[in-house]
């Protein structure tokens, strides 16, 4: 289904791309509007057929040009992950619009995200919510996203280097927490960090075998309840534990 997605979105925008560099505004509206006809085409799935307009002006605002190698900004508003190097991805515009939404996040929300990658995701959550905090741990990715975090003014975001299966304690708890590599069950330390009436986002599988993104939401007495919401492809979540 994701393959029938980014061949979609390759096919629109080879005619929306501008073709002079440097203004990517109307190759920016036409990936929104190309998520949001995915989100459409899923809500049998997410349960949604439209996404928050937070979510859509986030979407609109964040310049996805500025958080891949110079060499691929002009195919920065394609829908589909592109590689950010160290074997790593920024995520599919569809997949993070649809995370984001289904994170039901709120002005003034203290979200936490494991493995920031390039910042994007980060940028996202960070336009809509209070304060942010993201963990990656590939410490030359989080050093280079948090300071382009940093230079593009985004004073909300809070970057650390090291193993997000443990969370961010000191920081916690969290009204929302996604976490953006797969792995193979929900780690205990986030749920723990996760407030009571809060929502995670999680893929959940292996490498080799299929994965669903998945809704975790933790009730008022502390107990969760999950959803299963689409298959996916994430990279693996690593670390120690
Ligand atoms: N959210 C990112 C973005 O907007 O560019 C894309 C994330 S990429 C799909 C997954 C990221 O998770 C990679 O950068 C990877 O290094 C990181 N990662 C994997 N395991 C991790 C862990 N245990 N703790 C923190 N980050 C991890």
């Amino acid at each position: 289904m994701k393959r029938h997605f980014a061949l979609g979105a390759f096919l629109c925008f080879c005619f929306a791309f501008p073709s002079q560099g440097g203004e990517f505004d109307a190759a920016r509206h036409k990936m929104v509007e190309e998520v949001s006809a995915d989100t459409a085409a899923t809500s049998s799935y997410s349960g949604s057929s439209a996404l928050s307009p937070r979510v859509i002006a986030a979407m609109e605002r964040v310049e996805r040009h500025r958080f891949v190698p110079a060499d691929l900004a002009t195919v920065a508003y394609l829908n589909r992950p592109l590689p950010i190097g160290y074997g790593q991805t920024i995520s599919q515009p569809f997949i993070v619009a649809l995370m984001t939404n289904l994170m039901k996040v709120k002005a003034g929300d203290r979200v936490l995200e494991i493995g920031t990658g390039s910042g994007y995701q980060a940028a996202i959550l960070a336009e809509i919510a209070g304060s942010v905090y993201s963990i990656e741990i590939i410490a030359p990715l989080g050093n280079e996203a948090g300071d382009r975090l940093s230079s593009l003014g985004y004073r909300n975001v809070q970057t650390r280097v090291g193993d997000g299966y443990y969370g961010w304690p000191e920081a916690a708890p969290f009204d929302a927490i996604i976490v953006t590599a797969a792995t193979s069950h929900v780690p205990p330390p986030l749920l723990k960090q996760l407030k009571p009436g809060g929502r995670m986002v999680i893929p959940l599988g292996t490498q080799f075998m299929t994965q669903f993104l998945m809704l975790v939401e933790k009730k008022m007495d502390g107990s969760a309840t999950t959803r299963q919401i689409l298959p996916v492809r994430f990279v693996p979540l690593t670390g120690g534990h």
